[in-house]
């Protein structure tokens, strides 16, 4: 999972992008203005972000330039205005990692997004880390592969998700509630009991000790 901010005033575009990428089993934050985006790039710890060019605000460019002239070697992918070229080459010579010509279709933003992510990881610029290994356990995020001490395990995508937000929280204790909004979004019902099934599932596939129960508050993965 990475965390990734999408700067994007109009708000159908934030919330397609987000709803994406959070399907990705990506954490996106959104910003709908120049300043707000620029704030929250160099306030908080983002593995890349997804930058638009027209910005109430502070445009694009603006964003960039400062977000660069702070030191910020964050990945950013650019979102322009269809066949301006102009836009392209100034944002490329602004800093930017990458680019995406409106209208785009999403496949190709998140081929853009994994390229970027794991050049960031290769060259130790990011926190994103493309293998977790821990207690016996190794996760695959490049190919979404599984292994129990050295045996492969076959996860629905789900079972992933949520096996993936486990291991980058290890000892931690993680709510139903937080892990009923990463897994499965925000509007599923709170009463439901998915996240005790899929719990089950993923104790089934690992070994009945992977995931330890914290009564009355949730789980946690690897004490
Ligand atoms: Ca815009």
């Amino acid at each position: 999972m990475a965390q990734i901010l999408i700067v994007e005033d109009e708000a159908r575009i934030a919330s397609f992008v987000a709803k994406g990428l959070r399907a990705e089993g990506h954490q996106p934050t959104i910003a709908s203005d120049g300043p707000s985006g620029l704030d929250e790039a160099l306030s908080n710890r983002f593995d890349l972000m997804v930058l638009d060019i027209g910005l109430p605000g502070m445009d694009g460019f603006e964003v960039l330039d400062q977000l660069r002239s702070q030191g910020s070697r964050m990945p950013v992918i650019v979102l322009t205005a269809r066949d301006s070229v102009t836009d392209t080459v100034a944002a490329l010579d602004s800093g930017a990692d990458d680019y995406m010509a409106k209208p785009f279709r999403f496949a190709e933003l998140m081929a853009r997004v994994r390229v970027r992510l794991r050049q960031a990881s290769e060259s130790g610029s990011s926190a994103y880390e493309d293998v977790l290994t821990i207690a016996g356990v190794r996760l695959d995020r490049r190919t979404r592969l599984a292994q129990v001490r050295g045996t492969d395990v076959d996860l629905s995508a789900r079972e992933y998700t949520l096996l993936e937000i486990f291991m980058l929280n290890p000892g931690q204790v993680l709510t139903r509630e937080q892990l009923l909004d990463h897994v499965w979004g925000y509007d599923f019902d709170p009463g439901s009991n998915v996240v005790d099934v899929y719990v089950g599932y993923l104790r089934k596939k690992l070994g009945s000790a992977a995931i330890a129960t914290v009564r009355g508050v949730g789980y946690r993965f690897a004490t």
